[in-house]
This record gives structure tokens, sequence and C-alpha cells, in this order.
């Protein structure tokens, strides 16, 4: 978990590849439709490009696809998902039918400041559609109002990991190995 910006994407893929298991991104997963135009890409480019979170029902039904996939068998690491109560009690059903739970879930702590300065960054490098200014604002509103309050769920269930997520990215990855492993 953490604010657009935070650096998850760029995190997960490391500690997914050091961990031996699946990076599973749900905002790639819709990026990848939405870029082959598929009926799922249709269904949430139209979200996505307003910084509105792409309806649940939509969203649940991927996640639960992609869950019955081989490679998810030694586990996994959900990157943008879940991202509000309503997904979260999905998911723990959907993990609750394989008889498995969440083992951690990992909040990565980044000041405003710090998102807003590398999603800018990050618009001019890759040039994605909802990096321009005022979706960048309604993203972390949506962050603050919808996922944020899934910190205090997590926490009350023992699981949060809570990492500073400012610094040298080799050291941020080294520290939520650190907060997985301890
Ligand atoms: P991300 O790459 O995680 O920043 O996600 C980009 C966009 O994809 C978000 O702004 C949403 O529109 C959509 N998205 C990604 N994950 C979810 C999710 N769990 N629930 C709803 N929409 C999502």
């Amino acid at each position: 978990m953490g604010p657009p910006g935070a650096g998850k994407g760029t995190q997960a893929q490391f500690v997914a590849a050091q961990l031996g298991i699946p990076h599973i991104s749900t905002g790639d997963i819709f990026r990848a439709n939405v870029a082959g135009g598929t009926e799922l890409g249709q269904q949430a480019q139209k979200f996505m490009d307003a910084g509105e979170l792409v309806p649940d029902s939509v969203t649940n039904a991927m996640v639960a696809d992609r869950l019955t996939q081989p490679d998810t068998e030694p586990g996994f690491l959900l990157d943008g998902y879940p991202r509000n109560r309503d997904q979260a009690v999905v998911l723990e059903d959907l993990l609750a039918n394989r008889s498995i739970g969440l083992d951690a879930v990992v909040e990565l702590v980044v000041d405003s400041e710090s998102v807003i300065a590398r999603l800018l960054d990050r618009a001019i490098k890759d040039g994605r559609a909802d990096d321009t200014e005022d979706v960048i604002r309604r993203r972390l509103d949506v962050y603050a109002e919808q996922t944020e309050p899934l910190v205090g769920y997590y926490r009350e269930k023992s699981l949060l990991r809570t990492v500073d997520g400012v610094g040298q990215i080799a050291d941020i990855t080294a520290r939520i190995l650190d907060a997985l492993t301890n």
C-alpha cells in the first residue's frame, strides 16, 4: 500500500523477484488491457483516465481470475490491490477458498511533496495518461478517502508493516524485505 508515486510498482518488482513469486499489479494488468484494446481495457479506461477506481465488480473478477493461475501457488505479491474495504473483504474470501491468508501488508510511507515530485518526474519519463496534474490530484484524494482506511484495517489484523519509502531504491527494498522477514 501507499499513495500514487510512493514507489509501489518499483519496489514490488524487486521484492517479488527476490522472493521468487509473481508480482501482480492491477494497474499494470489494466494498462496492458487498455493497450491491447480488450473489452476489460475498454471497461477500465475511462475510470483510469479520470483517476477513479475501476468498479469493484470488474477489478475483483480480474484478480480472482489471475489468482487461479498456477504461478501463484508458491505465493504472490499484490500491488495496488485491494484499494478499498470491499476489495479487502473479497480478497479475504478468495484466499479463504484456497485455505490461505495474507502474510503481510506493506505500507510505504512517503511525504506528499516527494510523491508529487515523483509523479511529475514519471509523467515526463513514462508519459502515463493518468500522470497529469488534475488526475494526480484526484488519485491522491481517492487514495486518502478509499484506500488509506485500509491501513487501520490491516493494523488491527496485525498484518501491517510500515516502511519508510524515502531514500535510495535499493535501501527501501532492503527495508521491505527486512520488515517481511522479521
Ligand atoms: P496504479 O498503476 O496502481 O497506480 O493504478 C492505475 C489505475 O488503475 C488506478 O488509478 C485505477 O484507475 C486503476 N486501478 C488499479 N488498481 C485498482 C484497484 N485495485 N481497484 C480499482 N481500480 C484500480
